[in-house]
């Protein structure tokens, strides 16, 4: 499948946000962002006018980058959330922060939802007691999610499950890091997004 191999930290200079892609390096002096807080390329520092096309666009391209969503996909997930009742931003939101890889990343399995997805297809987690290798898998409210005894003693994830005290663990999960499981307490609601996204922003450039 096609996906974007180049510099992670590129994508959060030209979001202008920190879009947290690279796991631990986020949260140093290295980041990227910090440092040089203009968008890429030759012409970043210049002024440049945005349209509110052009502002539309780069919310709906800040999305995609946090969840590691090619285009096709996410425009699926648009047309779901704009079938489900309530409100269409924030149902894309749910949808997207109820894939496995997210809540994988989420429960501090992983230091980046890339490394999470990464982790997901490589067998490593249970869903109920049943191999889950599927990174898009919705999880609902109730669902289990369990580090394979075998994996147990991989060194990154018992990195990343030490540092996610920093990071902070959502309401709607609950990590028992002896066991190394995660429960689905509730689904997300809104405020458990933390992330600075204007969803009505996407919803108005589909809406077009
Ligand atoms: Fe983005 Fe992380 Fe790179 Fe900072 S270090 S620019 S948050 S990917």
């Amino acid at each position: 499948m096609a996906r974007y191999t180049g510099p992670s930290c590129r994508l959060c200079r030209r979001e202008g946000s920190e879009l947290f892609l690279k796991g631990e390096r986020c949260y140093t002096d290295k980041c990227a962002i910090k440092r040089r807080s203009y968008p890429p390329g030759q012409h970043g520092q210049g002024r440049i006018k945005v349209s509110d096309y052009g502002v539309q666009l780069r919310e709906k391209q800040k999305v995609r980058r946090i969840y590691g969503i090619l285009e096709n996909q996410f425009r699926g997930y648009f047309e779901t959330a704009d079938r489900m009742k309530g409100v269409t931003g924030e149902n894309l939101l749910f949808l997207l922060e109820r894939r496995l890889d997210n809540v994988v990343y989420r429960l501090g399995f992983a230091t980046s939802r890339d490394e999470a997805r990464q982790l997901v297809r490589h067998s490593h987690f249970t869903l109920n007691g049943r191999k889950a290798n599927i990174p898009s898998i919705q999880v609902k409210a109730g669902d289990v999610i369990q580090l394979r005894e075998k994996s147990r003693k991989i060194t990154v994830i018992n990195e990343s499950l030490e540092g996610v005290v920093r990071r902070g663990i959502p309401q709607w999960l609950e990590l028992d890091k002896d066991a190394f499981k995660g429960t689905i307490k509730a689904l997300p609601v809104r405020e458990d997004i933390t992330m600075p996204i204007q969803e009505q922003l996407i919803v108005e450039l589909y809406s077009k």
